[in-house]
């Protein structure tokens, strides 16, 4: 079947069209990045003004590079949450008008879903699997037992990764989004400010990161007013580091006591030099089986909503045509009906 799939949960119009929940015929992605740098991150009405803007033009270019056109569609998936209520709003009013116009069935998607089955686009996922999500708004341990069925070990209960990463960022003042900036610096610094760890209770699969961004802003801060130099490699080498020891350490402990089969690494975040290293290098070491998907399909794409609605697709569970955008949609509530 071919799912043509819309994602407008944030800053990137994106529209897919995926064969068979595998194979990505086309993956248009326009991102709003420079329209936003100069406000120092996402504003939200010009998101949706941007969305409404180049729609249309990226759904055209979306079919006619996957070769197909309208009448050759099985579905139309859509990002229904979570998100910006008034940018998912765009991509579901152009869905629901194509899935009216064409009588075509309409998957209302879930983002974090379509960031975990990524990773179906380039391997196989097998269950029982374990994901570790990070990403802007987001930063969770995700227990997948069987195809299409979330549970939550754990979750931040304050900042996401992503959003510590640009909070940093912005305070070297470095563009937004600073994620690959302070990756970069991270990598190529020469020594490390130690920077604290929150476990939080030994059993918890729970993150914290408000505690560890305090410390780093604190550090740059205190160097700033008593005219030290700042040492921002240093800094954010000892912020990387932070980050990576608990996510890496968390997630293999999960995937130990949880038996799963294999570690799926997923989220913009994904796309971070320093994880991707880490986490390959002691999954080797500990025989857990990893798959990363590449840079392109980490950050925000149309489809890997159509991988997760091929999900919804090959069960016959189709979304009413009044759905509406769901800021705060629930992972484990769009788990497949068992
Ligand atoms: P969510 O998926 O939770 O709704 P989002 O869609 O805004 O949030 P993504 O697009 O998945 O988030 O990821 C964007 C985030 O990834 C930003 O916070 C960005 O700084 C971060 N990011 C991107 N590349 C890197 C990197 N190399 N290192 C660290 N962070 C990065
Ligand atoms: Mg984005
Ligand atoms: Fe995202």
């Amino acid at each position: 079947e071919l799912i043509l799939a819309v994602e407008t949960s944030c800053d990137e119009t994106s529209v897919a069209v995926i064969r068979g929940g595998k194979h990505i015929l086309s993956n248009i992605v326009s991102s709003q990045i420079d329209t936003h740098k100069r406000f120092g991150g996402v504003v939200p009405e010009i998101a949706s003004r941007k969305h409404v803007e180049s729609i249309t033009l990226i759904m055209e270019q979306a079919l006619s590079e996957a070769g197909v056109t309208f009448r050759d569609l099985s579905a139309i998936a859509v990002t229904q949450g979570p998100g910006l209520v008034g940018a998912l709003l765009v991509g579901i009013v152009a869905a629901k008008s194509l899935s009216m116009a064409l009588g075509l069935p309409l998957i209302g998607t879930h983002h974090i879903a379509g960031h975990i089955y990524a990773n179906e686009l380039v391997a196989e996922m097998q269950y029982p699997c374990l994901a570790l999500v990070a990403s802007g708004g987001h930063t969770e341990l995700v227990l997948m037992e069987s195809e299409g069925v979330f549970q939550i070990l754990g979750r931040t209960r304050d900042d996401a990764v992503g959003e510590a990463y640009d909070k940093v960022a912005r305070t070297l003042n470095f563009p937004y989004p600073g994620g690959p900036y302070i990756d970069k610096l991270a990598q190529g610094a020469e020594e490390e400010i130690t920077m604290p760890r929150a476990w939080l209770e030994p059993d918890s699969y729970d993150f914290s990161f408000s505690g560890l961004k305090s410390a780093v802003l604190a550090a740059i801060n205190s160097a700033k007013m008593k005219g030290e130099p700042l040492r921002e490699a240093a800094l954010a080498r000892g912020f990387q580091a932070s980050v990576i020891d608990v996510l890496v350490t968390k997630a293999l402990r999960a995937v130990r006591e949880t038996g799963a089969k294999q570690l799926l690494l997923c989220g913009g975040v994904a796309a971070n030099g320093g994880l991707r290293a880490a986490l390959t290098a002691r999954c080797e070491e500990a025989g857990i089986p990893l798959l990363i998907p590449p840079l392109k399909l980490c950050t925000d794409n149309a489809a890997m909503i159509g991988a997760a609605a091929h999900l919804k697709w090959t069960r016959g569970e189709f979304t009413p045509l009044d759905m509406k955008a769901e800021p705060g949609l629930s992972l484990e509530e769009w788990s497949v009906r068992s």
